[in-house]
């Protein structure tokens, strides 16, 4: 049985993959002998920590505890961290399974779940919290993935000619460049252990830069475009590399994305809708922790004045039922929240004029998979559930599929070339 890859290419949407596949030659051509499925469901909510939550547990939010980049903590709300993960993630089962296991940049695991591990450039985000206007305490889940180093890998880019340069300062460049910048050097850094001496059976990574550019540039702009060639441009590189090293059988591929994305109209700003209210903004979906029934009324009331609506908790976990309350705004608008610079209006023009997380089901939220690989038919389906991706994983690690709710979309052991 060949090792797994799993890459991450966060934000590309199953409506891009579709259309502008011609930007991304490499992923067609793994599609093509693959097996593709081109409407992948989103997590709820379909933003980032949840989408890659449920890729790597195969649970629904309400199981898993992350249903939004930031959740509440009993007293305020606060950024997940991998340590908010309540069952066990795809690299700890393979580890357990004695399997020799990597996370290369992969957001939302655990240091100790993998034998050779390094954080997702982008980890230093939520330690500084630059964004609070009172700090709030980094949470010691994002100082540990920060922090954490394995020798093994800086052998492997040593051994490969690469450098483990530093990421450009976030002041002196933009942040278009940074994330194209550290990208690129995770990247490298999971083809190098790919290619050394002692490659690991299961390499989880990502790349972040088609969320960042489709975020700030839009929807299908040029430059969300040309993030999609340089994710697949990244990818290339990835295989050419195996393939020099005459190791194009060595593992299976899974290509996919943590959710789609859509273009925003307007924003709809909390602070001038339901001033003084404990608030937050997770795409389109706003979680309110009211303190007590007449507030909670009250600010039903307000967001129904601006067309949004209650949403049920079956996306929490059941022990925040009683707080968090859950509203969705109107198709095209999300909400934002901006400390530095609250809103006097309730509706502005949006600060991120592309997103995801838009309305549980919605098909902009729909993202892709692309398996490819030695162990993997050529197969098109048009849609899967976002809870079947962990299983099919599993079944592609050769591990145990009995605790998954979702069913893989491969038999476990399946090879094509036993078939
Ligand atoms: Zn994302």
């Amino acid at each position: 049985m060949a090792g797994l890859i799993v890459l991450m290419l966060d934000g590309i949407s199953a409506d891009s993959f579709a259309r502008r596949r011609a930007h991304m030659p490499h992923l067609a051509e793994l599609a093509a002998g693959g097996l593709v499925v081109e409407r992948l469901g989103a997590e709820v909510c379909g933003t980032s920590f949840p989408g890659r939550t449920s890729i790597l547990t195969g649970v629904p939010a309400a199981v898993s505890g992350v249903y939004g980049n930031v959740i509440w903590g009993g007293t305020a709300f606060r950024h997940a961290t991998p340590d908010d993960v309540r069952v066990e993630t795809l690299p700890a089962r393979a580890k357990l399974a004695g399997k020799d296991t990597a996370v290369i940049g992969f957001g939302m695991v655990r240091p100790e779940d993998a034998r050779v591990f390094e954080g997702p450039w982008w980890a230093g985000t939520f330690l500084q919290r630059s964004r609070d206007i009172n700090p709030v305490a980094s949470p010691s889940g994002w100082l540990r993935v920060a922090q954490h180093r394995s020798e093994r890998l800086v052998q492997a880019l040593q051994g490969g000619g690469l450098e483990r340069a530093p990421l450009p300062e976030a002041e002196s460049t933009d942040r278009f460049t940074r994330a194209a910048v550290g990208d690129a050097r995770i990247m490298d850094a999971a083809a190098a252990l790919a290619t050394s001496a002692h490659p690991p059976e299961v390499i989880f990574t990502e790349v972040l830069l088609p969320d960042t550019a489709q975020h700030y540039a839009g929807y299908d702009s040029a430059l969300a475009l040309w993030s999609f060639a340089y994710a697949d441009a990244l990818v290339g590189g990835l295989l050419q590399r195996l393939r020099a090293a005459g190791l194009e059988e060595r593992y299976n591929l899974a290509l996919l994305s943590d959710h789609g994305h859509g273009p925003i109209e307007k924003a709809l700003r909390p602070e001038a809708i339901i001033p003084g209210a404990i608030f937050q903004t997770e795409g389109s979906m706003l979680h309110v922790v009211p303190r007590d029934r007449a507030e909670e009324e009250r600010v039903t009331a307000a967001l129904a004045e601006h067309g949004a609506i209650p949403y049920p908790a079956q996306h929490l976990p059941a022990d925040q039922r009683e707080q968090v309350r859950s509203y969705l705004a109107p198709d095209g608008y999300s909400f934002e929240y901006d400390p530095l610079q609250p809103s006097a209006e309730p509706v502005a023009a949006p600060r991120l004029r592309s997103s995801h997380g838009l309305r549980p089901g919605h098909p902009r939220d729909e993202r892709f998979m692309v398996l490819a690989g030695p162990d993997v038919p050529r197969l098109r389906l048009e849609r899967a559930a976002a809870v079947q991706v962990a299983p099919t994983l599993a079944a592609l690690l050769g591990l145990s599929l009995t605790d998954f709710p979702g069913e893989a979309l491969l038999e476990p052991g399946w090879s094509a070339a036993r078939a």
